[in-house]
């Protein structure tokens, strides 16, 4: 009897160090797992602005206990909202565990406003408030400008307006404008000083309404200009056909030529101008930009093709028009190294219709004649 209790006794003993054992063992294979758990300190501010330049390991302030194997990469940011970012880290028993964490991207930049701080027109004549209006925005959608106040063509006056540009993110930019509605009898004075002249060449020149003819040819650039309210709206219609077929029969080449700005309006001229005054001075930008109301396009003669800009010169779209353009009515308006005479660095791009006749002329075998020099003109600002 004695004998069974001490067996009893053992077992009881033998069993709990064993469950003794086994608790330590666990304990401390937590207490070791525990230590050597991946642990990721994130920071605790990430918030990010829309299309800022942003890592993927940025916002990771340490790692214990593991090593990031992903590649150190740009983040997009280009929409607004939370955005999830994976790593890969490989951890202290050298497996591979994803890591996520979220950013947030925010739009607090207000868009803006390429505009005209002062537009006027004749009482009665309707003119588009938009024109030429383009909103930026820092998240490349595409943002409308309306027009906020009131105004009447139809009466004299000048109102205060504003263009108003608002992102989806709500950042709303406004910028106040004048529109001066003014009398029809003072634009009529102003403008229609009817007079005749004889260029220095012998070619009879006449300024009717403000617009310039020179031997029947309508005349643009830095001596001659047009009125603010010429508006033909568009390229007109003989040079879009005579554009047109040039365009078709260079394709059949293989030659790939396209429209690149045909007609632009006063205003939207003045919009062009103003921004690259600020960009490289008045000084540089009358070397390459014309004023509102000595641009060709706005009298719907001219248009520019392909790339407007010097990569242009030289590629098989470029020699072809030079050569073939003259078929077609048009001249190569601001030819090469004759700055001189028309005002403008060389133009590749920049095309003017004046007839098989004249285009004939003026092509002379590949050496173009400016219209400056065949008529006898100057091209120089007043100021
Ligand atoms: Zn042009």
């Amino acid at each position: 009897m004695k004998k069974k209790v001490n067996n009893k006794k053992k077992t009881i003993i033998i069993i709990s160090i064993i469950i003794f054992v086994f608790l330590l063992l666990g304990i401390s294979g937590y207490l070791f797992y525990n230590s050597k758990k991946l642990k990721v300190n994130l920071a605790s501010d990430r918030i990010v602005n829309i299309n800022d330049e942003v890592y993927n390991t940025d916002y990771i302030k340490s790692v214990k206990n593991g090593t990031i194997v992903s590649d150190k990469q740009l983040v997009d940011t280009s929409i607004v909202g939370k955005k999830k970012i994976v790593l890969k880290i490989k951890n202290y028993f050298n497996n591979i565990e994803k890591y996520t964490y979220d950013i947030d991207i925010v739009d607090r930049e207000e868009p803006s406003i390429d505009y005209s701080d002062r537009l006027s027109t004749t009482e009665g004549i309707e003119i588009d408030l938009l024109d030429g209006v383009k909103a930026n925005d820092n998240s490349n959608e595409e943002i409308d400008v309306t027009v906020e106040g009131e105004y009447d063509f139809n009466t004299i006056g000048e109102y205060e307006l504003y263009y108003v540009a608002k992102d989806s993110s709500g950042n709303t930019t406004k910028e106040k404008f004048i529109l001066e509605v003014i009398k029809k009898k003072e634009v009529a004075q102003n403008i229609s000083v009817d007079r005749t002249f004889t260029t220095s060449k012998g070619f009879k020149g006449y300024t009717k309404n403000g617009i310039t003819y020179i031997d029947g040819v309508l005349i643009v650039n830095k001596t001659y200009s047009i009125p603010s309210t010429y508006y033909p709206g568009d390229i007109t219609s003989e040079t879009r056909s005579n554009m047109n077929r040039m365009f078709a029969d260079a394709k059949a080449l293989g030659l790939n030529i396209y429209l690149s700005s045909g007609f632009r309006s006063y205003n939207t001229q003045k919009i062009i101008y103003n921004n690259y005054v600020s960009r490289d001075g008045k000084e540089m930008a009358d070397t390459y930009s014309a004023r509102p109301g000595h641009s060709e396009h706005q009298t719907g003669l001219a248009f520019d093709v392909n790339q407007i800009n010097d990569t242009f010169i030289g590629t098989p779209e470029a020699n072809w028009l030079s050569d073939n353009a003259w078929k077609y009515g048009f001249i190569l308006r601001y030819p090469k190294g004759k700055t001189n005479e028309t005002g403008y660095k060389y133009e590749s791009w920049h095309f003017r219709y004046v007839g098989l006749e004249l285009a004939k002329k003026l092509y002379n075998d590949g050496d173009w004649i400016t219209l400056e020099n065949y008529f006898g003109i100057t091209s120089k600002y007043s100021d």
